[in-house]
């Protein structure tokens, strides 16, 4: 069970959580235009736009015919995450007359891609997004919700602004303690120990895993820190970073069975201490307070890495605690429509 918020929507009751029962009012897509498109996945098409009536720039994310529960769960918890801090907020959900065409209407961010990014962070960059990102997840995770796709890919940054957001809801779950949930979530390089060995209670603590991924690439200027070339490689890369006793540990707490073909996989390694990805392009990044931070985020059991609330304590967070943090970051406006409860 998780060590927080595991009461979370026991305590918020059904209509905050049971998304199945949550009828969504369509509104008409006239208002919106499409602008071009900026990309797609396996369940979406997505557009830049503007909002005709205000003249505001939008995304409108086309959600391929994919069951209503999915649009249900994926409206409900940006719903629930109204005014939540950095996290992408929803403008309107419409849908055409032939009712074939799903459209959630978000905010726009002017975001910098991450292969972009990623090399040009300063220190005091990361400590920012770092916590921009943990504030939004404590938020999330306080409100019963884990995202379970934390990626660069769904972390919007616009550079100049400094302000970051979450996006990408389409995998976000309500967490309940006790239940089993499908271990094919997140993307390859973010997916936490649980997931590749198919653990299936897991908890908030999957999204800590994958922000210490994010981490880890911020402050070592790599593109992806563990970068499996499929899952099987995912959990050998980890493996060779952390290693094997810590993994058998953790296996052998929560009585895991684990079975491999792969000789690899059932070779024994050890660990190998993070200063070994020092190099001189990245020592002002991965300095001893950074280095503290990130081996507590990435650890094998997930009840020993640090929540979000906890991480935002780290003292690495100090100067952006006095700033304010969220100084640059607006205040998110009402979203402005009726409720569809
Ligand atoms: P997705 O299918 O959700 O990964 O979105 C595809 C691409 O659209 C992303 O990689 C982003 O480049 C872009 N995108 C999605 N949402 C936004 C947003 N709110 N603001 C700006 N760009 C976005």
């Amino acid at each position: 069970m998780s060590r927080v918020y595991a009461d979370a929507n026991a305590l918020r009751g059904k209509p905050w959580y049971d998304y199945n029962k949550f009828r969504i009012e369509w509104s008409s897509p006239d208002r919106y235009e499409i602008v071009r498109r900026l990309g797609g996945g396996r369940y979406s098409e997505v557009f830049e736009g503007t909002d005709t009536v205000n003249g505001d720039r939008c995304v409108i994310k086309v959600l391929k015919p994919v069951a209503s529960h999915k649009i249900k769960r994926e409206t409900k918890v940006l719903r629930n995450l109204a005014g939540a801090p950095n996290v992408i907020s929803l403008i309107d959900v419409v849908r055409d007359p032939s009712r074939v065409y799903h459209s959630l209407i978000t905010e726009y961010v002017d975001n910098t891609e991450w292969n972009q990014l990623y090399t040009r962070l300063t220190d005091a960059d990361i400590r920012r997004y770092m916590f921009q990102l943990l504030t939004a997840l404590d938020f999330v995770h306080s409100n019963g919700i884990m995202h379970r796709d934390v990626k660069p890919g769904n972390v919007m940054i616009d550079h100049q602004r400094q302000k970051l957001r979450l996006i990408d809801w389409g995998l976000a779950e309500f967490y309940h303690p006790d239940t089993e949930y499908h271990v094919r979530v997140g993307s390859r390089h973010y997916k936490s120990p649980e997931l590749l060995v198919g653990y299936k209670r897991y908890d908030y603590s999957l999204d800590l895993w994958a922000t210490g991924c994010m981490y880890a690439a911020m402050i070592f200027r790599k593109q992806h820190f563990f970068r499996g070339a499929d899952n099987d490689d995912q959990l050998l890369k980890i493996m060779k970073v952390l290693g094997t006793a810590k993994f058998d540990a953790y296996l052998a707490a929560y009585g895991i069975p684990f079975e491999s073909d792969i000789e690899d996989l059932l070779g024994s390694y050890q660990p190998r201490p993070w200063t070994k990805f020092v190099n001189s392009e990245n020592a002002h990044l991965a300095h001893s307070g950074a280095i503290d931070l990130l081996d507590r985020l990435l650890r094998f059991d997930p009840k020993e890495r640090l929540t979000a609330k906890e991480a935002t304590m780290h003292s690495y967070f100090g100067t952006v605690r006095v700033e304010g943090g969220q100084s640059k970051v607006e205040a998110h406006s009402d979203s402005g429509f009726a409720s569809m409860d």
